[in-house]
């Protein structure tokens, strides 16, 4: 069945892949782009022009680390210029308060910042830089003091799971109007650190309940985005929204892709930004047709009540643990493949973590 989508709701523009933290679960790909491949200012400026014209209306300005990139204040401006809301995603590392001024100056309406756990010291050796935990104060009271909404993100792992909780605290004390706190999604480099990673099935489930109970706390105080770790649940998410229904992202070197995990699909071909419109690659490119609608599920999906709800779930992780791109995610209690999950979840987690692989852009194309 062929459909045309609807015009895409947000842009998420992975400026650069350079970023002074490590974080094991990161979501870039594992062969890292450096600054020689970036788009140059100019071309991410007519990306946005595109994207406002083909109906965009958020731009998340990510990466990597945007701070990174020295002509973030002139694309904020040029993003606002065109009416687009921006909201700049950041580890806040590399933000100061001129920064911060010159960004508000520039139209930015939303900061996202990262943390890695409520633990000072846990957190900076999660992220791999010393003295990490404690510049992220610093950038909440400035964002904050500058009239900017906060929304702090948080993933939950081995190490930081019996604080999950605690991280909830800390964006209420850091300010931010809204949590996202989410268990470790395994994609890039989260895959080469999943023993490390994983909580068993008694931390993970204690992680959910407290999370849940803090979020029936903080109701009216702060808004508590929770995403259950996908390893323990029986039903899939509706990934994305839907493979190229609501959103695109844009990598570093402009290619066009309908989840930042896509280009695991080696058999997909994604256009670039480089060699084709924006509106091209949303409504023609091949890439992102291939799992839109549900001609391409399995009977399995395609019979199911809840294929217009989750879409069959994520194609990365179908490819990943099922070997097929097209196959019900494993998640799902129907996937002939979904007792795996527990196979793996049993073998990660049943032995001392061994050291993380840090996530570093000087270890380009390596785990
Ligand atoms: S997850 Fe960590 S390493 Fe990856 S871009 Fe964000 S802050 Fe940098
Ligand atoms: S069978 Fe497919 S559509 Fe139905 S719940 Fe499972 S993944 Fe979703």
């Amino acid at each position: 069945m062929t459909m045309t989508p609807p015009a895409p709701v947000g842009l998420l523009a992975e400026l650069t892949h350079r970023c002074p933290l490590g974080c094991p679960y990161c979501s870039n790909p594992l062969a890292l782009e450096g600054r020689e491949g970036e788009l140059a200012t100019g071309e991410w400026k007519r990306v946005f022009s595109e994207a406002a014209a083909l109906g965009v209306l958020q731009v998340h300005l990510s990466g990597g680390e945007p701070l990174s990139r020295r002509d973030l204040t002139e694309i904020v401006r040029h993003c606002a210029s065109l009416g687009l809301y921006t909201n700049l995603i950041t580890s806040g590392i590399g933000m100061n308060a001129s920064l911060v001024k010159a960004l508000a100056e520039a139209g930015l309406d939303h900061v996202q910042l990262s943390i890695q756990d409520a633990d000072a010291a846990s957190a900076d050796k999660i992220a791999g830089y010393a003295g990490a935990f404690a510049k992220k104060q610093e950038v909440a009271a400035l964002v904050t003091a500058e009239g900017f909404p906060l929304t702090v993100n948080a993933v939950i792992h081995r190490a930081n799971a019996a604080r999950a909780g605690a991280m909830l605290d800390l964006a209420v004390a850091l300010g931010a109007r809204r949590v996202e706190i989410a268990h470790v999604q395994y994609y890039g480099w989260a895959v080469a650190n999943r023993g490390q990673l994983m909580p068993d099935r008694a931390a993970a489930a204690a992680a959910v309940a407290e999370v849940e109970q803090k979020k029936r706390e903080l109701a009216g105080i702060i808004v508590v985005d929770h995403v259950i770790p996908d390893y323990h649940a029986r039903l899939p998410k509706a990934c994305m929204g839907g493979w190229g229904r609501r959103t695109l992202n844009i990598t570093p070197t402009g290619k066009g892709l309908p989840c930042h995990a896509a280009e695991t699909l080696k058999h997909l071909t994604f256009w670039n930004v480089r060699d084709a419109s924006l509106s091209d690659i949303w409504y023609q490119s091949p890439g992102f047709n291939a799992y839109r609608g549900t001609a391409w599920m399995n009977e399995t999906c395609r019979s199911c009540e809840r294929r217009d709800i989750d879409h069959g779930g994520c194609r990365c992780q179908a490819l990943a643990l099922a070997g097929d791109a097209a196959a019900t995610d494993p998640v799902c209690h129907k996937s002939p493949d979904h007792a795996r999950l527990a196979d793996i979840l049993a073998a990660e987690t049943q032995t001392e973590p061994a050291p993380y692989h840090y996530r570093r852009v000087a270890a380009r194309g390596s785990a």
